[in-house]
């Protein structure tokens, strides 16, 4: 009854690491932090582990230290694995004992077991119940350390109870902890491609309204980013083209001109469909000067292109609208500057750029407090440049 009690308590203990380990995975952080924090939560496990073994019988504790180990060196890596089994080393030296010299060869056997699977079964491979099994039965091997002759020599009795029980716990702990790993792994991956959908236009490819917001959010108006702009492209006359050609022809027009826009653009630029017949580029590190020859060069690109779809070849223009960051509070006044721009391309003809207005110098709201505030006033990039 103890050993079915403290195999739940250790399952338990194993359950809360794979809760952690998801935790930490997700966090927005560099990787080899990320390491370094899973490499903190499985030496805590291990260290848990060790402080509640199971009495298999008197004088015989077991404890799945070496499943943790083994799992912090196959589900992570090196760095990991190294600081999980330092941690753990340095709790075993404490508690010492004659057993010491073992325990401490057990967290290294278990972790070289871990990098060695980690190394040779394919990642593909990796969550099948038969790589899980090989990963338990080669952590189970660090158990041949108690096997050394020893000077205080081993209870009665204690290799046939010792062997069952420390394979049976790796076989256990690793088949559970393993799958319950592999299955946040899984849970991750499939939410990272549920929000990159999230963030895509399914015709055109290109980001959507809302992979805009998010780079606003997080790259535009953020404490210490430089100054960008943005252009607004709207298709002359498209409705025609749907009513002249059909609609799946209009789509076409769409993901051609998405793609010549793309192409006219740098890497780190963003090109998004706006919405319907809209596209929004976000150019960093740009001023509007800079941003007209750009959209000047796009205007040209599209107007050139023909686009065969149907049997028909069909040609449009498209108007922009430009303003730049500089002066602006926040990314709704500055889509509604480029787009009275883009309102005044249309005006005036349309197939033309139009850049906003310069606005009044003032401080950006997020740059109004801390270190950055420029206190003296700011000059526009132009400036900026001229000087
Ligand atoms: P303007 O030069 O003033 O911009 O005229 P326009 O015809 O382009 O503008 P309007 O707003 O009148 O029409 C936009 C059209 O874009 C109407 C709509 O059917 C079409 N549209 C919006 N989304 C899609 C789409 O996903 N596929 C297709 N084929 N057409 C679309
Ligand atoms: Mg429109
Ligand atoms: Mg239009």
């Amino acid at each position: 009854m103890n050993i079915v009690v403290a195999m739940i308590n250790g399952l338990g203990q194993l359950a809360l690491v794979a809760v952690f380990f998801g935790m930490v995975q997700r966090l927005d952080c560099r990787p080899g932090v990320r390491a370094c924090l899973l490499g903190v939560i499985f030496g805590l496990g291990a260290i848990f582990a060790m402080m509640t073994p199971s009495p298999v019988k008197p004088g015989v504790l077991i404890d799945a230290r070496a499943v943790v180990i083994g799992l912090s060196a196959a589900f992570v890596g090196l760095p990991a694995v190294l600081i999980s089994g330092a941690m753990a080393a340095v709790y075993r030296l404490w508690i010492g004992g004659s057993g010491t010299p073992y325990g401490l060869m057990a967290i290294a056997l278990a972790g070289i077991a871990g990098l060695a699977w980690r190394r040779f079964v394919p990642p593909e491979r990796q969550e099948t119940v038969p790589s899980l099994l090989l990963l338990a039965v080669m952590i189970a091997c660090h158990s041949v350390v108690v096997l050394h002759p020893t000077g205080d020599g081993l209870p009665d009795g204690f290799l046939a109870v010792y062997f069952p029980s420390i394979w049976a716990t790796c076989l256990a702990g690793t088949l559970t902890l393993g799958w319950m790993m592999r299955r946040e792994i899984g849970m991750i991956h499939r939410e990272r491609s549920l929000r990159g959908d999230a963030l895509v236009d399914p015709l055109t490819g290109l980001g959507n309204r809302r992979a805009v917001d998010h780079w606003l959010d997080v790259n535009g108006f953020r404490r210490g980013a430089g100054e960008f702009s943005v252009i607004l492209v709207d298709i002359d006359h498209f409705k025609s083209v749907n009513d002249r050609f059909g609609h799946h022809v209009g789509d076409a027009v769409l993901q051609r001109l998405g793609a010549v826009m793309r192409q006219s653009v740098r890497d780190v630029d963003l090109v998004a469909r706006y919405g319907g017949e809209e596209f929004l580029i976000l150019l960093p590190a740009a001023d509007a000067a800079r941003a007209q020859t750009i959209a000047e060069r796009i205007r040209q690109a599209i107007a050139a292109e023909q686009v065969s779809a149907d049997g028909v070849a069909v040609r449009v223009s498209a108007s922009f609208g430009i303003a730049d960051s500089w002066g602006h509070d926040d990314r709704v006044e500055l889509v509604a500057a480029a787009d009275a721009a883009l309102y005044r391309a249309k005006r005036n003809g349309r197939d033309r750029v139009e850049v906003a207005p310069p606005r009044e110098a003032r401080v950006p709201f997020a740059r109004q407090s801390g270190p950055e505030a420029d206190q003296a006033g700011r000059s526009s990039p132009a400036e900026a440049a001229a000087r």
